[in-house]
């Protein structure tokens, strides 16, 4: 065990123990995913980079907020694989070395450009 499958068990244990596995289809949990991930953005929601750099200061609500929106949404994404069958450091795995294809670092270091238009260069 490492400590990432220790929270999946976590998290599979707090669901079981209240019987909610019944309701965490696929779609269901996808959608719970992207709506956690809209709370997050809502704690920063009209504020400029500035503003939200000075609203992170150690102990500040707002980064007491975003560690608890980025907790569902962790959740969410470990209960999604979960309920895929799969093993979140896996697919991290999986997907970074798709990323590292799609975005070869001569070519996309330092910028911010999709992978389609950089491989069209
Ligand atoms: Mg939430």
């Amino acid at each position: 065990m490492n400590e990432l499958s220790d929270l999946v068990h976590l998290v599979r244990a707090f669901r079981d123990a209240r019987e909610w596995g019944q309701f965490h289809t696929p779609r269901q949990l996808a959608a719970a995913l992207a709506i956690e991930a809209a709370e997050l953005q809502e704690v920063l929601l009209w504020r400029t980079d500035a503003e939200v750099e000075v609203a992170l200061g150690e102990g500040a609500p707002v980064r007491e907020r975003l560690a608890e929106e980025l907790g569902d949404v962790l959740i969410y994404a470990f209960l999604l694989a979960d309920r895929l069958g799969l093993e979140p450091a896996a697919v991290v795995r999986r997907k970074l070395a798709l990323n590292e294809v799609k975005y070869p670092v001569d070519k996309a270091r330092g910028r911010a450009t999709k992978h389609d238009a950089l491989s069209a260069e």
